[in-house]
């Protein structure tokens, strides 16, 4: 079976196609036939695509981007026809997954996409103004192109869309919630891959673990797993809760925004830019979202670069130690995306806060670039770990589940 991916961001889209044959999800991720990326803020109106194949070949164009459709038609056709050609035509894929950021209180799982699912998806604009709508274009993009192709919509909130009202509803007058102000969660494709991958890894029964993911990218949210669900996470109404992340807050006292409106005239969108995108590392450190950045100014002995990365690991702790409580002990800590792969003295320092209930690395294992592995003392309480999140992969997986259902 041939499943194309289609992962779309607010500037980017990228892509891949997977193949899985026999009746069985191979142990291993298979590496795609096929990927792509388009840059949509390349240059002003020109849009950029890169595309390369698992036999080694690489295309790259600079496309006039007046509107996505035409440019996400010339990036399918590198599919079956030029340097990257993978299949003999269109007809031989046989889904096609989208991530869909939102899915509300309606999806709790993977679904195919009907009219009806269009709508709904269209609806959640409102909650997601950036994302839902890139999603459905990518969706009508295929429909226009690809024609009456199955297709499969994977929220990144369904992981999160059984956690119980006490944990998903805020303390605030009851008619909000009715108006759908609650927590939903995100990263849920990840937190779900990671948590499979890792009782898959250990060989035990995912239902049987209490987990908690640290989703830890430019963007971070943990997640609380029990009975193979999440049950609680960081992130809520939107992804500026939770963590301190790159360039977001994360939780703040909500009054610090009323008085900012009241004493000094800020509006709604200013302290919106503010909380995403001049804030967290970038906004204590004043260096840069990128971790990696800021423990280069670490070495030379910025002061504020160490208070960010201090404050960062702090909240972390702290988080980590509410998911703990949610579910009443833990089983699997595990680490993923780019800082929860690649900064062990993160993971480190995290870790040792629970050493008082037991929980040991193997400072040996935790350093370098552990993947898939666990990276706990063989005497420890709790097994920590670090798995590569395969967001696209486990979106073909869902695709697959769907088709063999
Ligand atoms: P992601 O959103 O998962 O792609 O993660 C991107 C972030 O991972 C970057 O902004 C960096 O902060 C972080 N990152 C990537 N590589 C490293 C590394 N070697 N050491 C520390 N942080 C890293």
């Amino acid at each position: 079976m041939k499943i194309l991916v289609m992962n779309a961001g607010s500037s980017s889209q990228k892509s891949c196609l997977y193949q899985i044959d026999g009746e069985q999800l191979p142990d291993l991720p298979p590496v795609p036939l096929w990927e792509a990326q388009i840059d949509w803020t390349h240059q002003p109106g020109i849009a950029e695509l890169k595309v390369n194949t698992a036999n080694g070949a690489i295309h790259k164009a600079e496309i006039p981007l007046q509107s996505r459709g035409p440019v996400m038609a010339q990036m399918l056709d590198t599919l079956w026809s030029g340097a990257t050609q993978v299949l003999a035509s269109a007809s031989e894929i046989d889904m096609v997954g989208h991530r869909v950021v939102h899915g509300g209180q309606y999806y709790q799982d993977s679904v195919r996409i009907t009219p009806d699912v269009k709508t709904r998806i269209a609806e959640l604009a409102d909650l997601a103004p950036v994302h839902n709508p890139v999603n459905l274009e990518g969706i009508e993009a295929i429909e226009a192109i690809l024609g009456d192709l199955p297709q499969v919509a994977v929220f990144d909130t369904a992981f999160h869309a059984r956690m119980p009202e006490r944990t998903a509803l805020y303390p605030v007058p009851y008619a909000w919630a009715e108006q759908g102000i609650r927590r939903y969660g995100f990263h849920g494709t990840s937190h779900r891959y990671c948590a499979q991958r890792a009782a898959q890894l250990l060989n035990r029964d995912l239902k049987e673990l209490r987990i908690v993911t640290c989703h830890l990218g430019n963007g971070c949210s943990l997640a609380a797993i029990r009975d193979g669900y999440s049950i609680n996470t960081t992130m809520g109404f939107t992804p500026l809760d939770g963590l301190m992340m790159g360039s977001r807050s994360g939780a703040v006292d909500p009054s610090i925004l009323l008085y900012l409106i009241r004493e000094q005239g800020y509006s709604a969108e200013q302290l919106e830019t503010i909380l995403n995108q001049e804030s967290g590392l970038f906004g204590v450190s004043g260096v840069s979202n990128d971790l990696r950045l800021v423990m280069q100014a670490i070495a030379d002995s910025d002061v504020r670069a160490q208070l960010a990365l201090d404050m960062y690991i702090e909240r972390l702790k702290q988080f980590i130690g509410a998911m703990i409580a949610s579910l009443g002990g833990l089983d699997v800590l595990i680490f993923t995306a780019g800082v929860g792969e690649n900064a062990p003295n993160v993971r480190a320092e995290a870790c040792a806060a629970f050493a008082y209930m037991g929980l040991q690395l193997d400072l040996d294992r935790n350093s370098g670039r552990p993947r898939d592995q666990v990276i706990s003392s063989a005497d420890s309480s709790v097994v920590v770990m670090v798995i590569h999140t395969q967001e696209d992969w486990a979106i073909a997986r869902e695709c697959w589940q769907i088709a063999m259902a």
